[in-house]
């Protein structure tokens, strides 16, 4: 891994909140002045098609950048918000009901996140109006 390569990924490691692109460029530019948004977003590409991170794709948003270490994820549906939920290992489950061998599965749970739901008791007509 090149230099850049190896700080990307032990940030996305310990870190726990799904960061897009835009947000690793910005905590990487304090330790490294002089790296450039497309060189960030060229290792994100090489380390999630190398699977060392796990990319998040949320509707309408920005990718996100997740550690891999098994886990699923709680989204809100009104700001897509993501939580992290540990709902064990599934794969076996998952298989016993599909005739071809499982390479994985990626779960996205859908609730409505705290904010958004107080939202909506405070401004009932603006939540129907983004449902
Ligand atoms: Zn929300
Ligand atoms: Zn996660």
């Amino acid at each position: 891994m090149t230099k850049y390569e190896q700080a990307i990924y032990e940030l996305i490691e310990s870190s726990r909140s799904h960061m897009t692109a835009e947000q690793i460029y910005a905590a990487l530019k304090q330790r490294y002045p002089t790296i450039v948004l497309a060189t960030v977003y060229n290792n994100l590409k090489k380390l999630s098609q190398s699977s060392r991170v796990r990319k998040v794709i949320v509707e309408g948003q920005p990718d996100r950048y997740d550690r891999r270490t098994r886990h699923d994820h709680l989204i809100c549906a009104d700001c897509g918000a993501l939580l992290d939920i540990d709902l064990g290992d599934l794969t076996q489950q998952f298989q016993e009901r599909v005739p071809e061998p499982l390479l994985g599965y990626d779960l996205r749970l859908l609730y409505r996140c705290e904010a958004c739901r107080r939202k909506r008791v405070d401004n009932p007509e603006e939540g129907e109006r983004q449902p």
